[in-house]
């Protein structure tokens, strides 16, 4: 919580522009309601009737008067300073005991739980205005007994939210390790719990406000709260209402200002919760666009090449907000027929954005591709228009993730889904797609196919699921298939067989392969090529078996002393020191200059190129391994 400054949040806010504009409209209206003391308008409820009903502009009355020649502007400002002050009030009196609830009920679940979530369910089971409607009749009409009634009546709804939000951490680890310290329960509570569900319950606030003070309008306007002379909103459009005909301006003018000040908060609302929550923060809840935002500055003007793949100066960035993320920053590669090419890297080193680049599936926002080219047999997919692209996807070129649970539809059986990967590319019925599908589940060697295609992802084991993972990219006869870091979810001996599965198929099928990983032992079972990444550029590229017996990057060397050697003796496993530089911050020279051992001063001086060494290598080192 304490991480995220008041003041970008505040920036954020104000981008959103519809939120900037309530924010200024409410300031204004509670700053004019605010004055309202120093105002020179007259008392707002001296009658005067021999100025009954007087139009807006009249002399001396800006807004008219009403029925009993009171003046309109005054009774308006101090409505609204009225019917703010209840509705803010009622809605912080809801959050605060709403919220108590939710939090004891989520913390100690069990019969607490039971006892209280049963006790706000009876309370929601009543329409809330005929809820509101009996406890003012049993407390009696007037203005605080509206605001009791409005705020019980939304208690339920906080309660029910922070209940759900507290529900989800109670019994995350770090509440565990809060217990095992020797907290007590309201410690806990207070520490631990509180600062998480705060944004869910300045959320839920923001985008109730507005509601709550329609709801106190609502009852006064029936007369059962605020009582003459005293106006707030609701009273004055309930008293214009019987005048409608004869004089609009008497219900306008109030039913014009609870328009203004409920739209101006809602909007304001909604640029709160989107500041808070960091989901929409990053964007990821935004919609991505079908294909990645493409805006190329540089575009290698190539010689038409025969390779399947081509890429050549790929980049893609990540724009948040100010900040650009260059997390691919000009990589080639090109894979023909039947090859398997390996990507090999750490954790954030920019190979899935890589392949997602290919084919334009980065989400967009915050995505953009920058720079660079990919063509497939010749046509360069960055320039093709969506059709051309969706034809592609799955079709030539199909992925297989790391994560097959996250990547299968848990509602559907795995047959249904097959069946449709090959139904979007094939007009097959849908007797024939389900027969292709058992047809595919048993070349991936998953025993039962017919029974097994009736199974949900839920049912079966890892390495089942990754089969079918596998299958699926199989559906339209790909030429090309990226994997994803495949095998990184499964264990190893079923991390065997699925590399001895995609072995299989690629050499049977001529299939060319981008295998994705950070396991050099996986390459080297693997991948004819390598291409070592780090920071979002290739390193170093090769045959495998050139970079394997002899690495002439330093970060290449330092990596394959990280895999443990079966049969290799005793030997200290090395870890490489420091962290990969910021992305949003890359260094001018070598990104890797800072950890390596065989730095020198002028690494970091200026951009390094990826230099070829020999007829099949290539590194980007100004000191390379003895390779050179
Ligand atoms: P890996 O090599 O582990 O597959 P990725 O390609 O997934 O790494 O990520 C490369 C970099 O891009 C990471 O440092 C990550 O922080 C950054 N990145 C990925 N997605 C986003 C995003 N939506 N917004 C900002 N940065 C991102
Ligand atoms: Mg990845």
């Amino acid at each position: 919580m304490r991480t995220a400054g008041i003041k970008p949040a505040l920036a954020l806010l104000f981008r959103n522009r519809l939120a900037g504009l309530g924010a200024i409209v409410l300031s204004l209206v509670v700053a004019i309601c605010l004055m309202a003391p120093l105002l020179p308008v007259p008392d707002p409820d001296v009658t005067d009737p021999a100025n009954r009903l007087l139009r807006p502009l009249a002399k001396g009355h800006l807004l008219g008067t009403d029925h009993l020649g009171r003046d309109l502007l005054a009774r308006l400002i101090w409505g609204t300073l009225l019917s703010l002050a209840v509705g803010i009030s009622a809605s912080i009196i809801a959050a605060v005991v709403g919220s108590g609830i939710g939090i004891t009920a989520g913390y100690f679940g069990g019969r607490t739980d039971n006892f209280i979530m049963r006790g706000v369910d009876m309370l929601m089971a009543f329409p809330y205005i005929l809820l509101a409607l009996a406890i003012v009749a049993v407390l009696g009409p007037g203005l605080l007994n509206a605001l009791y009634a409005v705020a019980v009546v939304n208690i339920p709804f906080f309660a029910r939210n922070i209940r759900g939000a507290t529900v989800s951490i109670a019994h995350r680890e770090f509440v565990d390790a809060a217990r095992l310290s020797g907290m007590g329960d309201w410690r806990i509570v207070w520490h631990e719990i509180l600062p998480n569900v705060l944004p869910v319950i300045a959320i839920a606030m923001s985008t109730t406000v507005g509601w709550m003070i329609l709801e106190t309008a609502g009852l006064s306007f029936l007369g059962l709260g605020s009582q003459p002379p005293q106006a707030d909103l609701g009273s004055m459009l309930g008293e214009g209402r019987k005048l409608l005909i004869s004089a609009p301006h008497a219900s306008i003018v109030p039913g014009a200002m609870i328009f203004v000040i409920v739209m101006s908060i809602n909007l304001l609302g909604d640029g709160v919760r989107d500041a808070l929550d960091p989901r929409l923060r990053s964007g990821a809840l935004s919609r991505p666009a079908p294909v990645t935002r493409i805006e190329r500055t540089k575009i290698a003007n190539l010689a038409p090449s025969d390779h399947l793949l081509s890429v050549n100066g790929l980049a893609t960035h990540f724009e948040v907000g100010e900040r650009v993320y260059k997390a691919v920053g000009g990589v080639d590669l090109a894979i023909n027929p039947g090859e398997c090419l390996g990507i090999i890297g750490e954790s954030g080193s920019g190979k899935s954005v890589t392949a997602l680049s290919l084919l334009g599936l980065v989400a967009s926002p915050p995505g953009v591709i920058k720079a660079g080219s990919v063509h497939l047999n010749g046509e360069d997919l960055l320039a093709a228009d969506y059709e051309t692209l969706r034809v592609v996807r799955g079709g030539k070129v199909a992925y297989i993730f790391q994560d097959p649970l996250a990547t299968l539809h848990p509602l559907y059986t795995i047959g249904v889904q097959l069946a449709e990967a090959i139904r979007c590319h094939r007009p097959l019925s849908a007797q024939e797609a389900h027969n292709e599908a058992i047809d595919l589940l048993s070349r991936v060697q998953i025993p039962n196919a017919a029974a097994r295609s009736r199974n949900y992802p839920h049912e079966m084991s890892g390495g089942m699921r990754q089969r079918v993972g596998i299958a699926m990219a199989l559906a339209n006869d790909p030429e090309l298939i990226i994997a994803d870091e495949p095998t990184t979810a499964l264990d190893v001996t079923v991390q065997a067989q699925i590399l001895a599965l995609l072995d299989g198929l690629r050499h049977e099928r001529n299939l060319a392969l981008i295998f994705i990983t950070h396991d050099f032992g996986v390459v080297a079972q693997m991948c004819d090529q390598v291409a070592v990444m780090y920071a979002g550029r290739i390193v170093e590229t090769g045959t495998t078996t050139e970079i394997l017996s002899d690495p002439a990057h330093p970060y290449t060397a330092r990596l394959m002393q990280c895999v443990p050697e079966l049969g290799g003796g005793r030997r200290t496993l090395m870890s490489i020191p420091g962290l990969p530089p910021a992305l949003d911050d890359l260094p001018t020279g070598c990104a890797f200059a800072e950890r390596c051992d065989r730095a020198r001063n002028d690494c970091s001086e200026a951009p390094l190129d990826l230099a070829a060494i020999t007829k099949s290598r290539s590194v980007r080192c100004l000191y390379p391994g003895e390779a050179a």
